[in-house]
């Protein structure tokens, strides 16, 4: 079984990919590690992806872009891709098995930067949290702590405040970097308050969090923080570890051309995984689109 195309990640640039590879009667086959969705599904609601006026839930969407990719014939299987071997015929190999293809295309998006501060890993799961949509309900009317200032990090604060009742918003800068929209709602909101110029320096506990203690990057004054518990949203990190001989830029995301190609021939990568300036599902899924057409028309001229 020779596949024409394998997608690595089964997020919103993979499903993408897969509807519009099936669509065009390519054999495709989507590797995906846990569970369709990618991060989407740790949204609760998307407000600025086009055609859902009022918004859409992250896994919502990901069931429905799912759907759309099986419809078109694409074929999932959840295994881990570890190592890709280039040349004419392709292989990408996972754990369990080898598989065949003439075209890759790499959707592995990012996973979460943790800020690795002392306590942080050893209190994962007891109070120290990646993803507000899975753990926030645990927090009702409890105080939380939520480090970052990028869209991820004001928008989740905005949606653990409907449980806690109180959320502290600890930024390094004095300016949040995350968009203004997103911004006047938690600049607005009477249960957050956004401390500036400071950063998580231990997490205390002894079950659980119990206090946090932060830092002014300014002054050098430690202040500490009664809170049940931490939300981290620090950034992303991209999956490439799997990989090698592919060009990446020196953050480690995959250098590409506006057709995808990545610096292999036949291997081709979209969605959050790839440099580019604005990581959103709507580029994505654009992307998604593309490495699909491209990957096509590899096959057609081989
Ligand atoms: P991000 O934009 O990289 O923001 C990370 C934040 O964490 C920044 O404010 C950064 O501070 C801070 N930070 C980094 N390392 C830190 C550390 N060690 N300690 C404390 N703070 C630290 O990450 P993101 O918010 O997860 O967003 C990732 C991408 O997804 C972005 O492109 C974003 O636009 C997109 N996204 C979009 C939406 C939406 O449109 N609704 C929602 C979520 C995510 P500095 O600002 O000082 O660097």
């Amino acid at each position: 079984m020779i596949y024409d195309v394998i997608i690595i990640g089964g997020g919103p640039a993979g499903l993408s990919a897969a509807i519009y590879a099936s669509r065009a009667r390519l054999k495709t086959l989507i590797i995906e590690k846990t569970g369709c969705g990618g991060q989407m599904i740790t949204t609760d609601l998307l407000e600025n992806y086009p055609g859902f006026n009022g918004g859409i839930n992250g896994f919502e969407l990901a069931v429905k872009l799912e759907k759309q990719a099986r419809a078109f014939g694409a074929e999932i299987v959840y295994d881990e891709a570890v190592a890709i071997e280039h040349g004419p015929s392709k292989k990408v190999i996972t754990a369990n098995y080898v598989y065949e293809t003439k075209t890759v295309i790499i959707a592995a998006g990012t996973h979460a930067k943790k800020m690795d501060i002392p306590g942080e890993s050893e209190f994962i799961g007891r109070g120290v949290s990646f993803c507000a949509v899975c753990d926030a309900p645990f927090y009702r009317d409890k105080n939380v702590l939520v480090v970052g200032g990028g869209d991820s990090a004001v928008e989740e604060a905005g949606y653990i405040s409907k449980f806690a009742k109180n959320v502290i918003v600890v930024h390094r800068r004095n300016e949040l970097r995350a968009a203004k929209i997103l911004q006047k709602k938690i600049k607005s909101h009477p249960n957050i308050l956004v401390i500036y110029d400071s950063m998580p320096k231990e997490i205390f506990g002894t079950e659980s969090v119990e206090k946090v203690t932060i830092t002014n990057v300014k002054t050098n004054e430690n202040k500490d923080l009664i809170v049940d518990g931490v939300f981290v949203f620090t950034g992303l990190i991209p999956n490439t570890l799997f990989l090698s001989d592919i060009a990446l830029d020196k953050t480690g995301y995959i250098i590409t051309d506006e057709d995808m190609n990545t610096s292999s021939a036949g291997i081709f990568a979209c969605g959050d995984i790839r440099k580019k300036q604005l990581r959103q599902i709507v580029t994505a899924v654009s992307d998604g689109a593309q490495a699909a057409v491209s990957a096509q028309r590899c096959i057609e001229n081989l």
